[in-house]
């Protein structure tokens, strides 16, 4: 049987509550997600969200920060709104029951971490999402307006008359369910699993990305990912991140001959912005022929394992001692800039739809992520996408139903693997990249791709594990693809055969949209 309401969301990490919580109190709200209820990146979250709420801060300070770190591209206004609506949601969680650190007077503890100027980031010990989804979870699930679906994977939007109406959605049976609604958002979150290296959990696969550029939407900025410094790195472990928070901390990456070499690659050392760090190992560790480390040894041990439980907890799977061992540590794929475009308030290219969170380019970000904006942006605009929602409904028609698509004669089609398609990504569209290497991971996701697309128009149903490839594939080609046309290095997309930055041809942010024809624009500050 359809489902109907008046607002769906597809997504339960940060941005998807938060949107829900706004709209629980104007309308019926139908949460879709994939996995159980709380599996998705806000979950993994560890060092903290960022907010100018301490002494000697300000917004505008958190301003200066953001834009600095971002490299010449992020969107002025976006970033104005990060930083001046933060503080107030910020509060509203505290008062909704989230609870972070304090300093023994009560003060909120905050952390500093790299390339902010202030301490500003909230945290709650090391698992921060984990609290902050607890919170906002306690919030919805008591609104008797909100229902919510788990393990219930979007596969398509439903666009009528130009107008997103619904989405298609897989069932755990595998049986394929349709969700209508007036007005939908898109909080699916990240894509790191088109890496095979990554931090991010198995449901950030770029599914939210794929279904949007299906349906028209344009995306943007998709060739800045962010490759995070210090993953751990044990062969037959999980690529677990080892927070920035700790290196705030005063954590410090030595080589394979136990030195501190930081500062010879950039002046502000261990705690350079994240590419950069994220660079200076891959050479270390190339000149030493040996594994970087991260040490805490001259911290002092109690409080070591006290501030970061979660992450001695995950040392000690790995049979290390986080405060007394030097963990072995290397860059992995980790957060994903761009996405799809939305304006201030979330609005996509495609009427009724919204997106909100990591699956958002709202251009607060420009080239590179300054650490914990991005639950802050998740909470900001997830608000605000779910206020405009509440408005653009009102404000809607219904769309002209589509002519129901009969499934054609099956063609022979075979995709390739998840793991191929993951390690293409990791040797060419990496964190070093070139025309050559672009070239040879598109010559295989470009035919790919088409095969898809042409699979798709039959209408023949795909399985879920072929769905998980499709939205892998697709994400995959649209990076590979924006990673080419940047022929310059940049915050999270660094060319080779391009080292130096040139703000003369490149200082601008691109998109890229189906009805296009594939092309791509210019674009400054908002859409
Ligand atoms: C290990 C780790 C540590 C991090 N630490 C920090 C930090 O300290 N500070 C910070 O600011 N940021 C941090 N980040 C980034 C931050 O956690 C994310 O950017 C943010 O939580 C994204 O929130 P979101 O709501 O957009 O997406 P998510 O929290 O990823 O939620 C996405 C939701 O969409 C669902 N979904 C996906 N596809 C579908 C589909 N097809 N159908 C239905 N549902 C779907 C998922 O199941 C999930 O519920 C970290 C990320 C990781 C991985």
């Amino acid at each position: 049987m359809d489902l109907r309401q008046d607002f769906l969301i597809i997504g339960s990490g940060i941005a998807g509550l938060r949107a829900a919580a706004e709209l629980a109190p104007v309308g019926r709200v139908l949460i879709l997600t994939k996995a159980e209820p709380r599996e998705g990146n806000t979950g993994y979250a560890q060092g903290g969200i960022a907010a100018a709420v301490g002494p000697g801060d300000s917004p505008a300070l958190h301003a200066a920060d953001t834009i600095a770190a971002g490299a010449g591209l992020c969107d002025e206004q976006a970033v104005t709104v990060l930083v001046e609506d933060g503080p107030r949601y910020v509060h509203e969680l505290i008062e909704w029951g989230a609870v972070f650190d304090r300093d023994p007077e009560g003060n909120l503890a905050l952390a500093l971490e790299a390339a902010h100027g202030a301490r500003r980031v909230l945290h709650a010990a090391d698992a921060t999402g984990r609290e902050i989804s607890r919170t906002l979870w306690a919030r919805v699930a008591g609104l008797s307006s909100v229902t919510a679906h788990d393990h219930a994977r979007a596969v398509d939007l439903i666009v009528e008359g130009g107008r997103c109406v619904g989405a298609r959605f897989l069932r755990e049976d595998g049986t394929l369910g349709s969700a209508r609604a007036d007005v939908v958002l898109l909080a699916t979150g990240g894509a790191g699993q088109v890496y095979s290296d990554t931090t991010n959990p198995l449901v950030a696969t770029g599914d939210g990305v794929a279904m949007a550029y299906r349906a028209g939407a344009r995306v943007a900025d998709l060739e800045f990912f962010q490759f995070h410094p210090t993953a751990l790195d044990v062969p037959g472990q999980p690529r677990f991140l080892l927070s920035e928070a700790l290196r705030g901390e005063g954590a410090r990456l030595l080589n394979s001959y136990g030195e501190a070499f930081m500062t010879r690659y950039d002046p502000a050392g261990d705690l350079a912005p994240r590419d950069r760090v994220a660079r200076a190992i891959v050479r270390e560790s190339a000149r030493t022929a040996g594994k970087v480390t991260l040490s805490l040894e001259h911290l002092d041990h109690d409080f070591v394992r006290t501030r970061f439980p979660r992450i001695a907890a995950a040392c000690q799977l790995a049979g290390l001692d986080l405060a007394r061992d030097r963990i072995p540590v290397g860059p992995a794929a980790h957060y994903m800039m761009g996405g799809v475009q939305t304006d201030l308030d979330g609005r996509t290219t495609v009427a009724g739809l919204f997106a909100a969170g990591e699956v958002a380019c709202t251009g607060v970000h420009g080239a590179n992520r300054l650490a914990s904006n991005s639950l802050l942006e998740g909470l900001v605009f997830g608000a605000r996408a779910g206020l405009a929602m509440a408005q653009s409904r009102q404000a809607s028609g219904s769309g002209e139903p589509e002519e129901a698509r009969s499934p054609n004669a099956s063609t022979p089609w075979s995709l390739p693997t998840d793991t191929s398609i993951q390690s293409l990504m990791w040797r060419h569209v990496g964190f070093f990249r070139d025309r050559q290497g672009l070239e040879t991971a598109l010559a295989e996701l470009e035919p790919a791709s088409r095969a898809l697309e042409g699979r798709l128009q039959t209408g023949e149903p795909l399985n879920a594990s072929q769905w998980r490839t499709a939205s892998l594939l697709t994400t995959a080609r649209l990076i590979a693809r924006a990673a080419l046309r940047r022929e310059e290095s940049r915050g999270g997309h660094y060319r080779s055969d391009f080292p130096k930055r040139d703000d003369i041809l490149w200082k601008r942010r691109e998109s890229e949209g189906l009805h296009t024809g594939g092309s791509f624009s210019a674009r400054n500050g908002s859409i």
